[in-house]
């Protein structure tokens, strides 16, 4: 399929200080469409001036919340070059959701060919400072302007992007995370392993709690027990326990396979770190901290890449995790996973794409 391209006429003004970017506020020129209709298939790829898009209110994502949606960047590389990180693992993801969500699934290569064409047009929009970059949004919503519950027959495919700031902008500075013990995220059979948008409907009463006690984001227990660690927010969650660098299993289906664990756990075996993969009980963390043991915890995602975790807390227990400060296994990983995406280490695993 031929991506169409419809290039604005009134370029907008571009953010004068990349320093004061904050998250997903100001968006690029141009975004990408793509609709699609039952009989027809995914049809009519475009790249047009970023703006509106006409709604129908009985648009069914409105109402039933058919939505799935992805999360990746691309980079200005140290040499001027313009690169992406592992976008065929972003749009392999968005078929897993497509799939729990009865959305019809997109041809891979050539979703990542949207997100690299769609780049491309916008490349002036990148961020140049180091630790600066594109975030790019691509993400699917039922559009059948009627009510009835049944799985859409007219959808959208549409890819926006926004000039993001370094995250650490002050340094990487650990953040404070609460353990949810009354509201759940996900269980087993429903679609925590899914990028649904209804996952993040779900999750903010309880992010608004942890907020109010002065607490960033929520780690979140198993839906079922209550014990299993899970996952924090918009990030998967690792712990060094006695040099031994453990995160939660996917069995269970209940968290997202997110692309930064996974890289994570590759440059720690690459590297010769004992890791596991495994269920981890909130009562063997707080055992392991009260012996000393808990070394680390760090959050992954695309977003902070590694988001070194300085407090816990859990009931009325405040565990201050390597004294509040990053310690040398999320350090490591930071600046390797970073250096790789910014192209100031060699990508010896293959993960960066070059669009330029
Ligand atoms: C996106 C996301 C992550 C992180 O995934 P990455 O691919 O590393 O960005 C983790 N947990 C949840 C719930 C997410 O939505």
């Amino acid at each position: 399929m031929e991506i169409k391209i419809t290039r604005t006429t009134s370029p907008k003004e571009k953010p004068a200080d990349e320093t004061k970017l904050s998250f997903g506020k100001i968006f690029t020129d141009h975004m990408f469409l793509m609709n699609y209709d039952e009989g027809e298939g995914w049809h009519d790829p475009r790249i047009v001036p970023y703006g509106s898009l006409p709604m129908d209110p009985a648009s069914m994502c409105l109402h039933y919340g058919q939505a799935v949606f992805e999360g990746l960047k691309a980079y200005l590389t140290a040499d001027g070059h313009v690169q992406l990180f592992r976008p065929d693992q972003n749009m392999a993801r968005l078929n897993v959701s497509n799939d729990r969500l009865c959305i019809p699934k997109i041809d891979e290569k050539f979703g990542v060919k949207a997100i690299e064409t769609l780049v491309e047009v916008d490349k002036e929009w990148i961020p140049k400072s180091y630790g600066t970059s594109l975030y790019i949004r691509p993400f699917i919503f039922a559009a059948d302007p009627m009510l009835g519950v049944h799985p859409a027959k007219h959808l959208i495919f549409a890819i926006i992007c926004s000039p993001v700031g370094a995250y650490y902008a002050a340094g990487l500075a650990p953040v404070k995370i609460y353990v949810e013990q009354n509201y759940v995220r996900a269980v087993t059979g429903g679609t925590g392993f899914t990028k649904a948008a209804a996952n993040y409907a779900i999750s903010l009463k309880a992010q608004e709690v942890s907020e109010k006690q002065g607490y960033e984001q929520v780690l979140w227990l198993d839906g079922i027990h209550r014990k299993y660690i899970e996952e924090v927010g918009s990030m998967n969650v690792f712990f060094v326990i006695d040099g031994e660098v453990v995160t939660p299993s996917l069995e269970r289906r209940s968290i997202l396979s997110g692309i930064t664990r996974k890289s994570c756990l590759e440059v720690l075996k690459a590297k010769g770190y004992k890791t596991s993969e495994r269920d981890i009980k909130i009562d063997e963390l707080v055992k392991a901290y009260d012996k000393g043991k808990l070394n680390e915890a760090f959050g992954t995602g695309t977003a902070a890449v590694i988001s070194p975790i300085g407090e816990l807390k859990y009931g009325d227990k405040v565990m201050t995790i390597n004294n509040g400060e990053i310690g040398p296994v999320s350090r490591m990983l930071y600046d390797t996973i970073t250096g790789i995406q910014w192209g100031v280490i060699k990508d010896d695993f293959g993960w960066t794409v070059r669009i330029d």
